[in-house]
């Protein structure tokens, strides 16, 4: 609760109320970090002083419950590709990715809020800290307000001026709908070279959510700027959105995995309700 004192709350409270409304009814908290505890320590950390590292403040990622449905999905269809280097992109209104070597997170673009990272919806994504030295000082913004800023005002919304939503600002003809789309686009390809050296190589990319799913121009665009890692992508196949959309020649490989986070709890809550 002290680590998340803006979330946990809001999370807790409906446990609360079904516990005292229907106390006979088991609960099952499925935690989206949990994935995620398999990274290094050092992909875990921040610069900051050990004592506050010790209190917690590190990077927890988030999109867990899909990446690991992702991983189980790929794992039992494709068991080659699971145990290779992978970067598992979720774009949706929120949006992160990871770095995946023998099904498990080494890396993540979330860290210790959900707001790091990639830009996305309506979140700012990574934001250099003295941005909100300055807006305190300057605006005399206080928590609740930056709160406000970095998860709704911000994003896609906030950069076009537009929506949140990319089909939307795909249907726009507005320019600050276009700038909005190649700052998003960029945030990806820059993450997707850190994760790359964080894998130390990549095999494959799987994009997945409302945009990796359904958005082929987003597909094309990212795989675009991977050339450098010799993605190469064909165009029919990720026009139709085919399982596989990287190109034969391709030095690696492109692929749409639909994610499915509901049916990951239903799976644990029934794993854990089966063991107790
Ligand atoms: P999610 O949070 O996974 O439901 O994804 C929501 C995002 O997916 C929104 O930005 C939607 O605009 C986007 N999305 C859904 N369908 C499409 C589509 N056909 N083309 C482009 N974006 C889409």
């Amino acid at each position: 609760m002290p680590l998340a004192p803006l979330h946990q709350p809001h999370n807790l409270a409906p446990i609360e109320a079904i516990a005292r409304a229907v106390p006979h009814i088991p609960q099952v908290a499925c935690f989206d970090t949990a994935f995620h505890r398999s990274q290094p320590a050092l992909a875990q950390e921040f610069g900051l002083p050990r004592k506050i590292t010790a209190e917690g403040v590190r990077r927890y990622g988030f999109h867990g419950l899909s990446y690991d449905f992702i991983l189980t999905r790929l794992n039992a269809t494709m068991p080659e590709l699971a145990r290779s280097r992978l970067i598992v992109a979720h774009l949706g209104n929120g949006a992160s990715l990871c770095a995946v070597r023998h099904g498990k997170s080494v890396a993540s673009t979330m860290g210790f809020t959900a707001v790091d990272g990639l830009m996305m919806g309506t979140r700012t994504g990574a934001l250099d800290p003295g941005v909100l030295l300055y807006l305190m000082e300057r605006h005399g913004m206080d928590a609740h307000a930056i709160e406000d800023l970095l998860y709704r005002r911000s994003g896609l919304l906030g950069v076009s001026g537009i929506s949140s939503d990319m089909r939307a600002l795909r249907q726009s003809s507005a320019a600050e709908a276009g700038e909005a789309i190649a700052l998003f686009i960029y945030r990806i390809v820059r993450e997707i070279g850190s994760l790359a050296a964080a894998l130390g190589g990549v095999d494959g990319i799987v994009f997945s959510a409302g945009i990796g799913e359904n958005d082929p121009k987003t597909r094309a665009e990212v795989a675009a700027g991977c050339r450098w890692l010799g993605l190469e992508i064909d165009e029919d196949r990720n026009r139709r959105g085919e399982t596989r959309i990287s190109a034969d020649r391709s030095a690696i490989s492109a692929w749409i995995v639909p994610t499915d986070e509901e049916s990951m709890i239903a799976r644990y809550t029934r794993q854990v309700i089966a063991g107790s």
